[in-house]
């Protein structure tokens, strides 16, 4: 099972849709998304010979819940979904979690692809039919694993798209310049172009996930700079991708790999990277209450153990299982050397 990763710019797309495979489309597009693109969702909704309906979703991660699920669900349901129709979903990552769990409850499935319209979704939410709402209990507790036949990318669609979304992804983007050679090396060369680096990424995850789809083994090597990204995340209050970007750093300087940590600040200069001040610049991390956020990360095994993903090279990664306390030690005696550290 796999989707496709297919590069559309927006006049693309439209043609693309008149001659679509399935003639009952249905459509659930992010509400800034359509507020931004009057012109093009108009033309959509009135494609020659296709019966179509849409649902705009209230834009962020509110969207996530069971009142909207149902709203969509009953939405669709009133407006003669078939089993043939076909979801587009057109939108960040909120929405292609979210109407991947709608497309796959319609009917007990039916299909779907999604216009990622955030750089974060290009590269890593829309693909790989992980699909999810909220719960009190957590975030994306309540979901299934529904592939999308297509990922349609289009890189315009970040012009509008707002700097700290922008920077968010920027910084998740970086960690496949460490798990793929060929990435790495197209980062680093004259010819750099950021497009191909967004499909690139996209391509990259998508043929791990085909090998890996319910994430036994491989498909943990994406999780590469989040044991410490998310505990960041959670101790600054910063955007996940940014997180991202500071896990990397940390990973690499307390398994002492200068050469990674000279690498990411080659990248970063590459794609344009402004946030190079540590966020513990003014407020140094804290060991402990920064690793009760480590050790809540979702990698922790019930035995005390971890599964952290690390690179000696870009292209060679692999998982190491380690004791939570061992990596708390090697870490506290880095610490003095993470709160000193600047690019
Ligand atoms: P998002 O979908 O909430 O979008 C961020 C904001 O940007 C929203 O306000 C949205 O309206 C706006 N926006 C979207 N595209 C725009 C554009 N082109 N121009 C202007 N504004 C635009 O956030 P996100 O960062 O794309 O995704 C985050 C979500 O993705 C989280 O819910 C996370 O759990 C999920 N996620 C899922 C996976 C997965 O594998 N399923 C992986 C990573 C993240
Ligand atoms: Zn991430």
């Amino acid at each position: 099972m796999s989707s496709k990763v297919l590069y559309k710019e927006l006049n693309e797309l439209k043609e693309y849709l008149k001659f679509y495979k399935n003639d009952n489309l249905l459509f659930i597009i992010d509400e800034n998304v359509a507020n931004l693109y009057r012109e093009f969702i108009n033309d959509i909704r009135h494609l020659p010979g296709k019966k179509n309906s849409l649902w705009i979703a209230p834009s962020g991660e509110n969207l996530k819940s069971f009142i909207h699920l149902e709203k969509a669900l009953e939405f669709f349901l009133e407006n003669g979904v078939q089993r043939d129709s076909h979801l587009f979903v057109i939108g960040g990552g909120a929405t292609s979690d979210f109407s991947g769990l709608v497309a796959s409850l319609l009917l007990r499935g039916i299909s779907w692809s999604v216009v990622p319209t955030t750089l974060l979704s290009m590269i890593d939410a829309a693909i790989g039919g992980k699909t999810a709402i909220n719960s009190i209990f957590g975030k994306n507790l309540i979901g299934t694993f529904h592939l999308p036949e297509e990922i349609l990318i289009d890189i315009d669609f970040l012009k509008t798209l707002p700097q700290e979304h922008r920077e968010s992804g920027l910084g998740e983007i970086l960690k496949y310049g460490f798990l793929s050679a060929e990435i790495s090396r197209n980062l680093l060369s004259k010819d750099f172009r950021f497009q191909n680096l967004v499909t690139s990424s996209a391509k990259y995850k998508e043929n791990l996930v085909e090998r890996d789809f319910k994430e036994q083994g491989e498909r943990k090597l994406l999780n590469f700079g989040h044991t410490f990204g998310h505990a960041i995340e959670k101790h600054y209050s910063l955007s996940h991708g940014i997180s991202v970007f500071w896990g990397m750093v940390i990973l690499f300087i307390i398994f002492d790999e200068k050469e990674n940590l000279k690498l990411l600040k080659e990248y970063a200069e590459k794609i344009d990277y402004k946030n190079l001040t540590t966020p513990w610049s003014n407020k140094p991390i804290e060991a402990n209450s920064f690793f009760e956020y480590v050790k809540k990360d979702k990698k922790v095994k019930g035995s005390g153990k971890i599964d952290l993903i690390r690179t000696k090279k870009p292209g060679v990664p692999f998982i190491e299982t380690m004791d939570l306390n061992e990596l708390e030690n090697i870490f506290v005696a880095k610490l003095t050397e993470i709160n000193s550290f600047e690019f």
